[in-house]
């Protein structure tokens, strides 16, 4: 299939664009690289050996997304495209909702012209809010999220829902993301987050490099194992391949699946082994909770595994190891 990848230079998108070519699949790339550099996409290139279609372009300009439309025949799109850092969603929540949200209607506009039928959005396991009860399965309550970043993720659900019953041609596989760590094996793409990193996983890997003093753990009384934050961290490979694995799903209407391992580790599992596996020291300290964490989020992967065929593959070991290859050999991102 020709497919066409919405922020494609991005972290997942990266590694997605990756893993389609090795399924034999044809990809476009369209970023206006708000939170990435065009030198993703080149290192990508050297790992595949090919050239990729790159466009710089706002997903949200309609023109631009028309021509994309009218100079290749895309099959099936990938929309990762949008704002994602939960804090800053909070301070800015128009710019969150217009981007996300604006860039996700005209996506749509510009597949209907072009008669493209097929859909996979990055959603999050964030919409599940706190969930009830752990593992968390894809017919859990949504909603009651804790920060614009995730009504963002849910209002577009619902939006792609009402899409699938206006047009029933239409196949949308909404998939909801865990947590992603890791980098490609290769050590040449990775995740740049901007300022000051938000995420555990980056977090630990710029403390090990030296770029901070030290991790602050958010709270150690959370009803789990030793008190910290529990999260189904899975490795962006596995990650990139759920997307293969959803364009090979042929159905109509909208679908929801998760894409998580289905094990949980806690924040100090997870400097524990990061440590151990790659002999790096990582200080912590223990600090106050952040507010709007739940203590323990993890998914049931099943009907991925059942429906999809897919399952995650890497261990703890794999993701803490190809963290700190991505970080250590690249200390400031693409910026080296
Ligand atoms: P990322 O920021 O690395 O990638 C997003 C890409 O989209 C960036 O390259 C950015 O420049 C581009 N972009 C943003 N707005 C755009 C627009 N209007 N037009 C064109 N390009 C635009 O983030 P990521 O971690 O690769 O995440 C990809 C998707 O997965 C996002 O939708 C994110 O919300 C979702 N997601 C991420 C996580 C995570 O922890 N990384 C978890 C759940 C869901
Ligand atoms: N966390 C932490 N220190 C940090 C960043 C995160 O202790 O600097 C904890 C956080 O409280 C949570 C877990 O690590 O328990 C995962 O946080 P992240 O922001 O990566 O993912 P999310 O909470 O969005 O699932």
């Amino acid at each position: 299939m020709k497919v066409l990848l919405t922020g494609g230079a991005g972290y997942i998108g990266s590694h997605t664009i990756v893993e389609m070519h090795e399924a034999g699949h044809e990809v476009v790339v369209v970023d206006n690289f708000s939170n990435s550099s065009p030198k993703s996409v080149a290192r990508v290139e050297k790992i595949i050996g090919k050239k990729v279609p790159l466009y710089e372009a706002d997903v949200a300009d309609e023109a631009a997304m028309d021509r994309i439309f009218a100079e290749h025949k895309i099959d099936a799109v990938v929309h990762f495209a949008g704002y994602k850092a939960v804090g800053e969603s909070v301070s800015k929540p128009v710019e969150y909702y217009e981007n996300n949200i604006g860039s996700t209607l005209t996506l749509l506009k510009a597949m209907k012209k072009a008669g493209c039928k097929k859909l996979i959005f990055s959603s999050s396991a964030t919409v599940y809010g706190a969930p009830e009860k752990c593992p968390i399965t894809e017919d859990s309550p949504t909603g009651n999220c804790s920060n614009p970043y995730g009504w963002t993720k849910y209002m577009i659900e619902v939006i792609l829902k009402d899409y699938c019953v206006a047009d029933p041609d239409m196949q949308v596989v909404l998939l909801r993301y865990f947590n992603p760590v890791g980098a490609h094996k290769s050590g040449t793409i990775g995740e740049m987050p901007n300022g000051i990193p938000n995420n555990l996983m980056p977090f630990i890997t710029q403390v090990a490099v030296g770029k901070r003093k030290e991790l602050a753990v958010f709270g150690n009384d959370y009803p789990t194992h030793d008190g910290t934050g529990v999260r189904d961290f899975i490795h962006v490979v596995d990650l990139a391949r759920g997307h293969v694995a959803a364009l090979n799903f042929d159905k109509k209407g909208a679908e929801v699946f998760n894409l998580g391992t289905g094990t949980g580790y806690s924040v100090l599992d997870m400097v524990k082994a990061f440590s151990e596996v790659n002999g790096v020291p990582v200080p912590y300290r223990i600090a106050e909770r952040r507010p709007g964490d739940i203590a323990t989020c993890y998914a049931d992967p099943a009907k991925s595994l059942a429906v999809l065929g897919w399952k995650a593959t890497h261990g703890l070991e794999d993701m803490v190891r190809d963290s700190w290859r991505w970080q250590s050999q690249n200390p400031n991102g693409y910026e080296d």
